[in-house]
């Protein structure tokens, strides 16, 4: 179990792109518009976007160019939080890197607001707006494996299953998330934790080479022998630094079938699941993946604590491997079975209608210390009403073997990520909610070190830029050079200004 447990009450809208109109059709969308378009700026100013610019910037694409009310807009601007209800100006749906490069030399030129969408799965909601420009991505789907060479080749809007499908197709894999439908882009430009990170590294430790679409309307290959700092960047950085439109990612032989699965126990049992975990977590092997969690669900006060796991060694070594969390006590269930691995990696997939709204925070665990336990236990507040969820997503391995100044990714040494997630019906009151995690993190925050910059979004420039650590220094200086004027903003966002 693990944040797929949210996506049961989860996706439809954003994930799956509707049909989009026919070019004339947009044509005549656009013509209709009886004035200029109303838009902002990068700094929230007011402005005007001229329509016949907008439709010559659609009559030069191969892609679309949604406004309001035409067919597609709605799911393009809808993000999987439902929480989230923005509205850009309009959205571009490019289906290669010269569409992005117009549509990014055509938002700079006017300094406009800017989002970039792959997958939706921001939890702040990054990758929609109002009243900017949005690109999404989700027409620039296609992952192709070369087999010999061990690169997988995937196309910057692509989803995770697509890269696990095609891959382990042919025996190999690399490190994707635990949701089959989060994006490469945001993932992969900010981490990239899941089953196989502790063997092979974070998702960004395998990209070897990126298309970057700058700022300056430009396409830069960046490898380890062109564009070095970029390449460098690109890796951590998130969406500073331009719009990657492929990903080049090695691949490694992997045997299909896994042991995986949930061991849960009762959440009187969450000292016991936490203690288990200190030792355990930071001594197992590289080829255990192992998450800790404690969660109650919407309906009553029932709570859980446990294990997910996947163990992608010999299957026959499972047992004693897996034998100590299943020490605890009787557990309340053990899901744990070998099973294909890219089933395991869509198991918490869900195509259900959206209809609860988030908040979450987020940070690095280098260990658990007895206070870290106590803040637990004793903050953990199941409610009718609403989900809570604290989960730590296993890091350490070959993820920690990386040097820090190696990529902009600057937490390699700890143990998990830890979030702590609150979820309610859509249309409820949101405060309480919001307040309840604040509180309870504020307890549990004196064990982090930094945090997922994908995972938290209200903190200030300085806790921000901060999080970076060692690594900060070098990236505001190629901010400032690959995107002085701040275009790409609508994430974790390093000021060009310091
Ligand atoms: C259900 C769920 C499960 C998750 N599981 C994991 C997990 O197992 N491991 C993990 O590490 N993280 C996980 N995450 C966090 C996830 O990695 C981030 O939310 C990430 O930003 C999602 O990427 P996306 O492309 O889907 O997001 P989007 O919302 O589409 O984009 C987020 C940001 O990414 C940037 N971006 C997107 N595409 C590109 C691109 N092509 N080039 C440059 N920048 C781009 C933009 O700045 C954008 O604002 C999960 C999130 C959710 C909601």
């Amino acid at each position: 179990m693990d944040r797929r447990l949210f996506l049961r009450s989860a996706v439809a809208a954003g994930v799956s792109a509707a049909a989009t109109p026919a070019l004339a059709a947009q044509f005549a969308a656009l013509t209709k518009v009886g004035s200029n378009i109303n838009a902002v700026t990068g700094d929230r100013a007011a402005i005007e976007i001229e329509q016949a610019a907008v439709k010559e910037l659609a009559d030069s694409l191969r892609g679309n160019v949604l406004l309001p009310g035409n067919a597609g807009y709605d799911a393009a601007r809808r993000v999987l939080n439902s929480g989230i209800d923005k509205h850009p100006a309009f959205v571009v749906q490019p289906v290669g890197a010269t569409d992005i490069r117009k549509a990014v030399t055509f938002a700079r030129e006017r300094d406009l607001l800017l989002a970039v969408k792959c997958g939706g799965h921001s939890y702040a909601g990054k990758s929609t707006c109002d009243g900017g420009m949005q690109i999404d991505l989700s027409t620039l789907r296609h992952a192709r494996v070369d087999a010999t060479r061990r690169i997988a080749h995937v196309a910057g809007g692509s989803l995770l299953g697509e890269l696990d499908g095609e891959s382990m197709a042919v025996g190999l894999v690399t490190t994707a998330g635990t949701v089959s439908h989060t994006g490469i882009g945001g993932l992969t430009t900010a981490g990239g934790f899941g089953r196989v990170g502790r063997r092979f590294g974070l998702a960004l430790d395998n990209v070897v080479g990126a298309d970057v679409v700058t700022a300056d309307g430009r396409l830069l290959h960046a490898s380890a022998e062109e564009n070095e700092d970029l390449f460098w960047a690109v890796r951590g950085g998130g969406g500073n630094f331009g719009i990657v439109t492929n990903f080049e990612m090695a691949l490694h032989p992997m045997e299909r079938r896994v042991v995986g699965g949930d061991i849960l126990y009762s959440g009187s049992m969450v000292r016991e699941v936490f203690e288990k975990y200190r030792e355990y977590g930071a001594s197992v092997s590289d080829y255990l993946y192992c998450d800790a969690f404690t969660a109650s669900m919407m309906e009553g006060t029932d709570s859980m604590a446990g294990f997910h796991v996947c163990w992608s060694g010999p299957e026959n070594e499972a047992e004693k491997i897996l034998a100590p969390l299943r020490s605890l006590g009787t557990p309340l269930a053990d899901t744990v079975k070998a099973w294909d691995y890219v089933e395991l990696q869509r198991s918490g997939d869900s195509t259900e209608a959206r209809n609860v709204a988030q908040y979450m925070k987020a940070g690095f665990i280098n260990d658990v210390p007895d206070s870290l336990i106590d803040a637990i236990a004793d903050g953990f507040e199941p409610m009718d009403g609403r989900t809570v969820f604290l989960y730590c997503q296993h890091s350490g391995g070959a993820i920690g073997r990386v040097p820090t100044p190696d990529t902009a990714f600057a937490h390699r040494k700890s143990l998990a990520n830890m979030f702590v997630i609150v979820e309610w019906a859509k249309d409820a009151e949101a405060d309480t909610h919001v307040r309840y995690i604040r509180d309870w993190w504020g307890q549990l925050e004196p064990a982090t070190d930094g945090y997922y910059t994908v995972d938290t979004s209200d903190e200030s420039r300085a806790v921000r830029h901060a999080n970076y650590q060692g690594n900060f220094p070098r990236l505001l200086a190629l901010k400032k050079k690959y995107d002085p004027t701040n275009l790409f903003r609508l994430n974790a966002n390093i000021n060009p200004a310091g």
